[in-house]
């Protein structure tokens, strides 16, 4: 079941485009059956789960951070985690550093930018986002590389209204990399997209999409 929906997912992505299957709440078996069907990056929001599954299954897995990042937990994570997509302060990014350093790691982030019209979505405004890369203040941070991104777009049905959210942040990722990112060419990915919108990501510049319940079923969220 879960490889067949994980096939169905992956024929349907467009060349460039990789996949993070979205695993939180989802037991190890769960995530064990994806990786016998191949899959190797697996998403999760939680740290406690993240490192209780980092611990369980194989090494050769990438795993990702995309749920919002407390600074005091960032320390459990620093020693394995190939992407965190959540970055949304300087402050965080100073403390990703910080522990990756002490890991003798350099650890990529994408930056969370908001533009969605809900309120309880956390993310960088895009002015917030320059005010911070202006600040200079990353470029010091040795054990961190910005590789790009991260971003939802609102809970909704209005397609026009998703494929707009995700140009605005096309272009804002066109006009970092320009500014800020140009000598970079790590600054390279897009993030976004999730099981019900990923298919419009896609067509509006994502190269990283995060797919949970259409590989994995819907989340028990009980235990
Ligand atoms: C849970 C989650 C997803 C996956 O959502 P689905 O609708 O299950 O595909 C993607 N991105 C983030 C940030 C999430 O928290």
């Amino acid at each position: 079941m879960i490889a067949e929906n994980l096939h169905r997912v992956k024929a349907t992505l467009k060349p460039g485009v990789r996949l993070v299957a979205v695993s939180k709440y989802h037991p190890v078996e769960a995530l064990q059956e994806a990786y016998d069907a191949g899959q190797r990056v697996f998403g999760e929001s939680h740290v406690q789960e993240l490192v209780a599954k980092h611990d369980a299954l194989p090494e050769d897995i990438q795993w990702h951070f995309i749920g919002h990042l407390q600074t005091n937990k960032v320390k459990y994570m620093a020693p394995f985690v190939s992407l965190i997509h959540s970055v949304d302060s300087v402050k965080l990014l100073k403390e990703i550093n910080k522990q990756a350093q002490k890991a003798n790691r350099v650890v990529d982030v994408l930056l969370q930018l908001h533009v969605a019209a809900e309120e309880t979505k956390f993310g960088f405004s895009p002015d917030e986002v320059v005010e911070m890369l202006d600040g200079g203040e990353w470029k010091e941070l040795l054990n961190v590389r910005i590789v790009g991104l991260m971003a939802m777009a609102t809970n909704t049905d209005d397609e026009e209204q998703i494929a707009g959210e995700f140009e605005q942040v096309r272009a804002l990722f066109e006009r970092l990399k320009e500014h800020y990112f140009s000598d970079k060419a790590e600054f390279k990915d897009i993030s976004m997209g999730m099981s019900g919108d990923y298919l419009i990501a896609q067509e509006h510049g994502s190269t990283m999409v995060r797919v949970g319940s259409m590989i994995f079923g819907e989340r028990d969220y009980s235990h």
